[in-house]
């Protein structure tokens, strides 16, 4: 009999995926942590049953998640990661020429079953990585360095889950004021389509910053196929300040880029700033 993992964390909406094999099933005191391998996408990260990524196409999310806001800095050396324990958003800030990153993640036994089930994702032996198991949000809170690139690569704002608290007013304001003149931060949203109240919310609350743009891309797994992220600057815009990229990519281009802030018209309306 044919074994289906389905996911249906948004209302009226559901995903499956057949399943080969499930590798494993745990619970850390925050989250239920699992890894499947899948007909499809090969093998998947779930929390608390939700997909945060797989083999097959966590390159189009983490490349898209963290070389635009690189770019738009003109020197980006110390790089903050709000979550991201699975390493992908850090081997990609990795690739580029930068002094020091940070990653926070408030679980330690994500970044152990991630560094175990998907060894190729990270790059945990970089000198210039340091790993703190923390809140982000009291790590921020309590932190003296000044970023030049803040990533968010953190779970979805579920009411009362363990990231809620990192998409307030209150975290937006305090990672503004650990980023350098020119600094820059870029999260992951909700997909716009389903969820435009929660997106919405998101918006205002990053009005701290002068600049902010949305922008999308494809990640299969994800509800819809399309996710959507906003870059947040304090001085620089993505659409006239990037700079080319001196390593190859496998789905961020110069053209993607450009293709990626261009919207369609009704998320325009609900996104302009
Ligand atoms: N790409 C992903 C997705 O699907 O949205 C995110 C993947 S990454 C594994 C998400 C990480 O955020 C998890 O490891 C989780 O422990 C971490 N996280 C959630 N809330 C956090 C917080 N308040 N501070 C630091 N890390 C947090």
């Amino acid at each position: 009999m044919d074994l289906w993992y389905v996911q249906s964390y948004l209302k009226d909406y559901t995903m499956g995926l057949k399943v080969k094999e499930t590798l494993f099933v745990g619970k850390s005191p925050l989250q239920e942590i699992a890894v499947i391998d899948t007909c499809l996408y090969g093998k998947i990260l779930l929390l608390d049953g939700v997909v945060q990524l797989s083999e097959r196409d966590e390159f189009m999310y983490h490349e898209m998640l963290v070389h635009p806001a690189m770019v738009t800095h003109p020197h980006p050396e110390r790089v903050c990661i709000v979550g991201g324990g699975d390493g992908g958003a850090a081997r990609e800030v990795l690739r580029h020429p930068v002094s020091e990153v940070v990653l926070v993640d408030i679980d330690a036994e994500v970044i152990e079953v991630c560094r175990k089930y998907f060894p190729q994702v990270g790059s945990w032996d970089d000198p210039r990585l340091q790993v703190v198991v923390d809140d982000a949000v009291k790590y921020i809170a309590r932190c003296k360095t000044q970023f030049d690139v803040i990533i968010m690569d953190s779970t979805d704002p579920f009411p009362r889950g363990v990231a809620e608290s990192l998409f307030s007013k209150e975290f937006f304001r305090d990672a503004y004021d650990h980023l350098t003149e020119e600094g820059v931060l870029v999260s992951q949203m909700e997909p716009p389509f389903f969820d435009r109240e929660r997106v919405e919310m998101l918006w205002r609350n990053l009005d701290v910053f002068p600049l902010l743009r949305l922008y999308w891309g494809m990640v299969p797994t994800y509800p819809g196929g399309v996710w959507s992220y906003i870059l947040a600057s304090k001085k620089n815009d993505p659409l006239t300040s990037m700079k080319p990229l001196p390593f190859p990519t496998r789905y961020y281009s110069q053209a993607i880029h450009q293709a990626a802030f261009t919207l369609p018209v009704f998320l325009e309306e609900m996104f302009r700033k």
